[in-house]
């Protein structure tokens, strides 16, 4: 057999998956339709804990290096309160930064390909290989040239939310909801920002945050049900979005938008079955959210760790590979669904009378602001925060300071 593990998509869930395998001693092949540098429709945040991997990785240098600039502080403004306050960190982390994925993917292909991993471009994989029913390659082609087939003892998809390697096995979806938002984003010169914006309004929330080249990102995300008016004028539809958000509209309008803007309603949310016989999935193949809380590359990296460590695992013997991918899919969900749960809620676009209070709670406790953050980076699990025993004495003494002046 030609390979240990083929994985099919480049990005940000394959190539790190790739490069951790590589650098496990395996024989990877990664392969992508496209080449690198290549853009995506995404934003790009970067939360903590996924900057605290790079960082371990060894890819956060060539990211700082090439000028992205970090966001240790940020503002959140919900229309009524206005919290400011810094992210928690990470293994000595302290920022989210927004590389363009341009740089990110192209950084981790690198890293991959320096591990030892081989990285093919240009190759769209068309069919499975299958044995007996178990998956045992790909096949598929560079550009227009002939039909290859390779083999591999696993095959992983990483190729995104339309995963054809999902399709072609067959993976369940599960806890399926239709989207609820569309997202449009552009790239700002003349928009300084002093760290990050979130802002937080009935049907839309808006995110600003620096970026390479001396530009902002500046995203909005509004009620899918206003997709078909808004599609008539969309930069139109976008600014006046911002035109909501205190000054923002104000600021990114005497800015220069840099790149056309961008906007899509392809914003589905769903977890699928990872692994099967001689397959498995990682990042968005296997789960996507609503890009309303960012997160989507946050959970691609983890994804990528704990795959490539259950594939570690299972080849070398600690455990049957089957077991280690049965493990690794009851952390993958153990870990997502807090975040998944509340990105469906946020992206529902309608903040309930106890997110007012909470935010309102905060303001009074610039201490715990921090924490609060933490939830949004996904440093503290939002299930262990949006209970009673948090909220209710954060709003209970907020309202006891009230009362007493
Ligand atoms: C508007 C928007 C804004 C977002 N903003 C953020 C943000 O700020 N922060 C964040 O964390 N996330 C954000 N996301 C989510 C983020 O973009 C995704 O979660 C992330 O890109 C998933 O990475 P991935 O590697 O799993 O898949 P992808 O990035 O989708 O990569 C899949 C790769 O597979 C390749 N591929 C697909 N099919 C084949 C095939 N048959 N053969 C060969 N190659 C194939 C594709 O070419 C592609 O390169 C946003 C998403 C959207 C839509």
């Amino acid at each position: 057999m030609a390979y240990d593990v083929i994985v099919v998509g480049a990005r940000v869930a394959g190539a790190a998956t790739a490069l951790l395998l590589a650098r496990a001693g395996l024989h990877v092949l990664a392969v992508d339709r496209v080449s690198f540098p290549s853009d995506a429709v995404s934003s790009h945040q970067v939360q903590v804990p996924a900057v605290a991997r790079l960082a371990r990785w060894g890819v956060l240098d060539r990211l700082v290096a090439a000028g992205t600039p970090p966001a240790r502080a940020v503002r959140l403004d919900s229309g009524r309160v206005v919290l400011t306050g810094r992210y928690p960190a990470v293994d000595g982390v302290d920022a989210l930064y927004s590389p363009r994925r341009t740089l990110l993917d192209a950084a981790l292909v690198d890293a991959a390909r320096a591990a030892g991993a081989e990285v093919r471009e240009r190759f769209r994989v068309e069919d499975l290989v299958r044995r007996d029913g178990v998956v045992s390659g790909i096949r598929g082609r560079s550009g227009r040239g002939a039909s290859v087939q390779e083999l591999a003892r696993l095959v992983i998809g990483a190729d995104g939310k339309h995963s054809f390697i999902a399709s072609a096995v067959g993976a369940e979806a599960y806890r399926s909801v239709p989207p609820r938002t569309f997202a449009s984003y552009g790239y700002w010169s003349g928009v300084p920002l002093d760290g990050g914006e979130l802002h937080h309004r009935a049907g839309l929330v808006a995110a600003a945050f620096p970026t390479n080249d001396n530009l902002s990102v500046v995203y909005v995300a509004a009620p899918l049900t206003e997709f078909g008016v808004a599609r008539r004028d969309l930069p139109a539809h976008y600014l006046a979005g911002l035109d909501r958000c205190g000054d923002l509209g104000h600021r990114v309008r005497a800015g220069v938008l840099a790149e056309r803007l961008r906007t899509t309603p392809d914003q589905p949310n769903l977890l699928r079955a990872s692994w099967g016989p001689g397959w498995a999935l990682a990042g968005d193949a296997g789960a996507v959210i609503d890009s309303v809380t960012a997160q989507g590359i946050t959970h691609a990296l983890a994804d990528a760790e704990s795959l490539a460590g259950a594939v570690i695992a299972g080849f070398g013997g600690t455990l049957p590979l089957a077991s280690a991918l049965a493990v690794r899919h009851r952390e993958r969900d153990g870990r997502l669904r807090p975040m998944y749960d509340l990105t469906v809620r946020v992206a529902g676009l309608r903040p309930r009378r106890i997110d007012h209070a909470l935010l309102a709670a905060l303001a009074r406790r610039p201490s715990e602001v921090g924490r609060f953050l933490g939830v949004l980076a996904g440093v503290v699990p939002a299930d262990h925060y949006f209970t009673p025993r948090v909220v209710l004495p954060l709003i209970g003494s907020a309202a006891v300071d009230r009362l007493r002046g």
